[in-house]
């Protein structure tokens, strides 16, 4: 069974082919970080635009990509929640009038659940119940998953979700967008020791996350504390390059400490999770991989980190998802739409 899986929740025009929900044929991902990088981040009516011009050119990039017609097509699987409302309208616009004159099942899955489905794209199928992990620029969540389609979420951040924090916090440092991948760079060589920056713990039992605290501290920790009239004393600029470095390095620490100290109380809660599935576009961070490799070993936990290619947004685990759920006997009809919030 061939699966195409379109995504445009935001600013990546996605598609995928994947055979059998686990194998990808082609996976063809169009950035728009150019088209936002003077704003400093998406601009939803320049993102929708964008995905009307790029959707058809990436769905055919996808099938000759995977050498198929649309005729080789099994379903189709879109993202169809949560998102931008006008970018997610037109991948569910597309993917509803493939579906139709094909005459193929078309299923719509969760952006936020896909992401925990990018780690077991490519391999074998892992135990559960597992624990699944999402830190993206939009959701920073923890699951307990009694398979890729049951899951209810135990905790999620309360104000900024993480990739949005080092978004926030490379702007801080004078970094361009995407803020993350270079935050990460610039900390390369830092002191992540350098500056104690606060770590939000929610009471000792939540699961929840807490990253605008963090932020405001990094804020404070760059530019010094605003006066009365909110004129901040320093710029990045007032920075070494080893100082911005230190900085860089000692924010990255405290939001890889967040996450381990809130999956560590999610392990302690669920012990029969012998899996932890993890995916969003904050798992291309190498020293988070690195952590969650090692809390994995410590705990003896069988982790399964996406592919760096399917850590950000794609296609192939939107349609590695939709596999699942048509074999889970759920489809969906024409009346499908788009949705801006997660179901869980
Ligand atoms: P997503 O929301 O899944 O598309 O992921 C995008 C988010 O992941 C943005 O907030 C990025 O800044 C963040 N991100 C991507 N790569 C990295 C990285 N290497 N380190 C930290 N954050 C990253
Ligand atoms: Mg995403």
């Amino acid at each position: 069974m061939l699966t195409l899986g379109i995504e445009t929740s935001c600013d990546e025009t996605a598609a995928a082919i994947v055979e059998d929900g686990v194998s990808v044929r082609s996976s063809v991902v169009a950035s728009q970080h150019e088209l936002h990088a003077e704003y400093g981040g998406v601009v939803p009516e320049i993102a929708s635009r964008a995905h009307v011009e790029r959707i058809v050119p990436i769905v055919r990039l996808a099938l000759d990509g995977a050498g198929v017609s649309l005729g080789d097509l099994g379903s189709i699987g879109v993202g169809h929640r949560p998102g931008l409302i006008g970018p997610l309208l037109v991948g569910v616009s597309a993917a509803k009038s493939l579906a139709w004159t094909l005459g193929i099942p078309l299923i719509g899955v969760d952006h936020v659940h896909a992401h925990l489905y990018a780690g077991l794209l490519g391999g074998d199928r892992p135990a559960f119940p597992a624990l699944g992990l999402v830190v993206s620029g939009g959701h920073s969540s923890i699951y307990r998953m009694d398979s890729p389609t049951v899951l209810a979420r135990l905790g999620a951040t309360i104000d900024d979700a993480v990739g949005e924090a080092f978004d926030k916090a490379a702007t801080v440092l004078g970094l361009e967008h995407p803020g993350g991948p270079n935050l990460e760079r610039l900390a390369q060589g830092g002191d992540p020791k350098s500056h104690e920056l606060p770590i939000s713990r929610l009471g000792k039992d939540s699961l929840d996350f807490s990253f605008s605290g963090l932020k405001t501290a990094m804020l404070y920790a760059v530019r010094g504390r605003p006066d009365s009239s909110g004129h901040f004393p320093r710029t990045h600029e007032d920075h070494s390059e080893q100082a911005r470095r230190d900085l860089a390095s000692s924010f990255q620490h405290a939001c890889i400490s967040a996450i381990t100290l809130k999956l560590a109380r999610a392990a302690d809660a669920n012990p029969d999770c012998r899996t932890l599935l993890t995916g969003g576009g904050v798992t291309a961070n190498t020293p988070l991989r690195d952590a969650l490799r090692a809390f994995a070993e410590e705990r003896g936990l069988d982790l399964r980190l996406p592919e760096m290619r399917f850590c950000v947004d794609n296609g192939a685990m939107i349609a590695g998802l939709a596999h699942e759920r048509l074999c889970a006997g759920i489809e969906d009809d024409l009346t499908l739409a788009p949705v801006p919030t997660t179901a869980c």
